[in-house]
C-alpha cells in the first residue's frame, strides 16, 4: 500500500492566498490495474496560472499542476520502471495513471541537465515564449521587443529568442537582483519597475522610436502605459495578467482606444496549450538545443520537500523567484 501526500485546497483563495488556504492530506492508493502506473513526483511546478484555474476546483480538490515523476511500479509495458515522465497529476508526492496523458521527457535528454527544466525552459513556459513571441507577435530581426516578469520562467526565455532572433530587447522585473541578471543575459536594457521613478519615461527611454512587439506578462497599468507607445501595426501577445490575479476589487480599464485604432495594435491571447503533437515536439527539441549550446540560460528557484508547495507558490506569486520556480521532493 502506498500513501499518498497531497496539496488539496482548503479555501477558495481571496485575494493573496494564505498558509490557511490549503490543507495537507493522506491518502492510501489502490493496488495497480492492468495497463496503470504508480508514479512517484521528483519535481513539482508552481506556476501564476494555478491562482486563475484555482477558480474552477471545488474546496477540498487537490491543487492542479504538472510534475516530472518516475515510474516505480508498472502494469504497463509502454511505462516500464525507472521511466521518466511529465504528468498532469496535481499537488501529489504519488499518483497512479493508466498512462494516456502521460509524456516522456525527450529521448535526446542528457544525463548532465536537471530533469527540473523539462518544467521550465525546455517545457510549459519555455513553449510560452517560444510560441507566444514566433507565432502570435510574429516577431523579425532588427525589432524592438518589451518584455515584463522578465526575470520569471516565461519572461526569461522571451528576452532570449528575442536576441537569438537579432531583436534590441527590453525587460522589466521587481528587484536589482533580477535587473543585473537579465543584463547577464543579454538583455539590452532592463529596469525595476519597482523603483523607477515613472514608468512611461523609462519606457520612452528605453526605445525612443517605440516598441514593436510586447510580450505582456503583467496586465493592468503596466499595459495602458506600453500600449501608448506601441509602434504603428505593433503587436502584443497577451500572455498572463499576473498583476490582476488576486485582485479583489475592479478590474482597471484596459488600453486607450485611440492609441490601439490609430496605431492599429494587434493584442492576441494565448495558451501555450494550442500547440501539440509535431510542432510542440520540433519546439522542445529546439529549446533543449538552445541550452545545450549555451544560448537559452537558465536559472531555478528550488524549494526543497513537498510540504513547502504553499510556501513555494506563494513565494513565486510575491516575485521571490528569479527563474523558474519548483519544488523538489
Ligand atoms: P514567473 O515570471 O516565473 O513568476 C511570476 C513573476 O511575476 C514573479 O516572480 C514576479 O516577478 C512577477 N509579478 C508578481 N506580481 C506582479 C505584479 N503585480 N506586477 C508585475 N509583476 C509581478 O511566472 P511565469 O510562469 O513565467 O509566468 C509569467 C506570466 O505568464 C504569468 O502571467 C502567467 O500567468 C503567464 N503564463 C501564461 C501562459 C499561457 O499559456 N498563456 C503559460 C505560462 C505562463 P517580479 O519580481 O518581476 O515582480
Amino acid at each position: 500500500m502506498v500513501r499518498a501526500k497531497r496539496w488539496t485546497l482548503k479555501t477558495q483563495f481571496h485575494g493573496f492566498p494564505k498558509n490557511s488556504d490549503f490543507e495537507l492530506k493522506t491518502v492510501d492508493l489502490p493496488p495497480l490495474n492492468n495497463g496503470e502506473v504508480l508514479l512517484e513526483a521528483l519535481f513539482l511546478s508552481v506556476d501564476p496560472y494555478m491562482r486563475l484555474a484555482s477558480k474552477r476546483l471545488k474546496e477540498g480538490d487537490t491543487m492542479m499542476g504538472e510534475q516530472v515523476a518516475r515510474v516505480v511500479e508498472s502494469k504497463n509495458p509502454t511505462f516500464p520502471v525507472g521511466t521518466i515522465v511529465l504528468v498532469h497529476a496535481g499537488w501529489a508526492t504519488h499518483s497512479i495513471s493508466d498512462g494516456q496523458a502521460l509524456q516522456k521527457v525527450l529521448a535526446e535528454w542528457p544525463d548532465s541537465l536537471s530533469l527540473s527544466l523539462a518544467l521550465g525552459t525546455v517545457g510549459m513556459p519555455g513553449l510560452t515564449a517560444y510560441f507566444g513571441l514566433l507565432n502570435i507577435c510574429g516577431v523579425k530581426g532588427g525589432e524592438t521587443v518589451l518584455v515584463n516578469a522578465a526575470a520569471g520562467a516565461v519572461g526569461a526565455v522571451v528576452g532570449q529568442i528575442a536576441k537569438l532572433k537579432g531583436c534590441r530587447v527590453v525587460g522589466s522585473a521587481g528587484s536589482d537582483e533580477k535587473v543585473e541578471y537579465l543584463k547577464k543575459i543579454g538583455f539590452d536594457f532592463a529596469f525595476n519597475y519597482k523603483t523607477v521613478t515613472s514608468l512611461e519615461e523609462t519606457l520612452k527611454k528605453a526605445a525612443p522610436d517605440g516598441y514593436d512587439c510586447y510580450f505582456d506578462n503583467v496586465g493592468g497599468e503596466f499595459t495602458n502605459t506600453v500600449i501608448k507607445q506601441m509602434k504603428k501595426f505593433g503587436r502584443v501577445a497577451m500572455c498572463g495578467a499576473i498583476s490582476m490575479y488576486n485582485s479583489t476589487g475592479q478590474l482597471l480599464p484596459g488600453p486607450s482606444p485611440e492609441h490601439m485604432i490609430y496605431g492599429e495594435i494587434r493584442i492576441e491571447a494565448f495558451l501555450c496549450t494550442r500547440w501539440q503533437g509535431e510542432v510542440k515536439q520540433k519546439a522542445l527539441k529546439e529549446l533543449l538545443k538552445w541550452v545545450l549550446e549555451g544560448k537559452i540560460q537558465y536559472r531555478e528557484y528550488v524549494i526543497e520537500g513537498f510540504d513547502n508547495m504553499p510556501a513555494a507558490f506563494m513565494g513565486m506569486l510575491k516575485g521571490d523567484n528569479v527563474g523558474k520556480a519548483i519544488v523538489k521532493i
